[in-house]
């Protein structure tokens, strides 16, 4: 169970069952990220049936009573929901829990958590491609990762290899296969650009679901991040999570729904120039893009240098960092900025002087509380927010 605490995230709770936005979008697939709302009749069941299964995901096992008062269905429809949902397989009845008052005992109902897995694959390393078999609630049981090959040619073949690999090992039916990728990804998982693996236009969803014969969803792995950090990480509705790695990028949410931009790629503030007074040589060409101040090979080894002051050199760092993010905080109103990258770097100084720039260049009374802190999904970020878009895109959970 990821949450049990009632939060507003809760299916069903009277919040939610006001709420009148019914048609979210989600990073790398074409339905809502949190369905909380009945909607029109032709679309009501779908809707729904994620509706039930969302509040089972979040809350765990309850009666077909419990569902009826938590999503504001009727007893009937539920139970027709419920019977759909068993047949499906996505449902198992879980015994009885102790009737409080006169009558039998109610038979409890959850998600069937244990006879299912997803596969997450994580692209995103310089060195390495992870890969996991999970489970519905995100725990990883098995991993495999192998070589980035040299030859960009060689990549298809290799994370194909590896999705197969980890389908042979799930050892259950497999829900789907989510896939975070460096680059610019759209909405039906081509990847538009990824320059460190020469890619343009790769229709990697397509090749993997053929390839598969299972769903793929495939999403770039900074909006996959964001996607953990809200489903298991307990982040707010609107919050941005910025990964450091070899190269910089974030991933946004606005009120509870990803922001993917017109074209595909929001969050890309990598290569925005920080500040007018230099700074060092980006790969880009360009002079002083956040990328250049951030990246974490260069930041360590500037850091580490012979000489060079660390804890001034990673405050730096940190306060470009502010600069950037002050406007997107005061733009969007987030609550929350979490961090996704090497501890060592991110986790101290730079941390300091990003909340101290970000202090100073926002408007007190509002953004005083933005909150900054370091993720606690650690390295396994991306292979969880794949889990989330699978979750997302074939039961419309998250
Ligand atoms: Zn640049």
């Amino acid at each position: 169970m990821p949450h049990t605490e009632a939060s507003p995230r809760a299916a069903g709770s009277s919040r939610a069952a006001e709420a009148s936005n019914a048609g979210g979008r989600a990073f790398g697939a074409g339905r809502s990220l949190r369905p909380a709302t009945k909607v029109l009749p032709e679309h009501a069941r779908a809707h729904n049936r994620s509706l039930v299964m969302q509040t089972l995901f979040h809350q765990g096992a309850m009666s077909r009573a419990d569902l009826s008062r938590e999503t504001g269905l009727t007893r009937v429809t539920i139970s027709d929901l419920v019977s759909e949902l068993i047949a499906d397989r996505l449902v198992v009845e879980q015994g009885t829990r102790e009737a409080s008052g006169p009558g039998k005992p109610a038979i409890l109902v959850d998600l069937d958590r244990d006879g299912h897995r997803i596969i997450g694959l994580d692209l995103s390393g310089s060195d390495r491609f992870l890969g996991a078999v999970l489970t519905l609630d995100g725990d990883i049981v098995a991993r495999h990762e192998v070589a980035v090959p040299g030859a960009h040619d060689l990549i298809v073949d290799t994370v194909t290899a590896l999705a197969r690999a980890l389908v042979a090992d799930a050892h259950a039916p497999v829900l789907g296969v989510g896939v975070g990728s460096p680059g610019v990804v759209d909405d039906h998982g081509i990847v538009l650009t990824a320059p460190n693996f020469g890619w343009t236009g790769v229709d990697l969803q397509g090749i993997l679901t053929e390839a598969l014969a299972l769903p793929v969803l495939v999403a770039n792995d900074a909006n996959a991040a964001v996607l953990a950090e809200y489903t298991f990480g307990g982040a707010h509705d609107d919050v941005m999570l910025v990964r450091v790695g070899r190269g910089v990028g974030s991933g946004l949410l606005a009120g509870g729904q990803p922001m993917r931009g017109s074209r595909f790629a929001a969050g890309e503030i990598g290569h925005v120039t920080v500040g007018t007074d230099g700074g060092p040589a980006c790969a880009c060409g360009k002079i002083g893009c956040l990328e250049a101040w951030l990246a974490a090979p260069s930041l360590h080894a500037r850091s580490e240098a012979p000489g060079a002051d660390r804890d001034a050199t990673l405050r730096d760092a940190g306060e470009r960092l502010g600069i950037a993010l002050a406007p997107i905080v005061g733009a969007l109103d987030l609550s929350e900025i979490v961090l996704s990258g090497p501890p060592h770097l991110l986790d101290g100084p730079l941390a300091e002087a990003t909340v101290e720039t970000l202090r100073t260049r926002t408007l007190a009374e509002f953004h005083d509380g933005v909150h900054v802190r370091m993720t606690a999904q650690g390295e396994d970020i991306v292979l969880r927010g794949a889990a989330v878009m699978v979750l997302s895109g074939r039961l419309g959970v998250s």
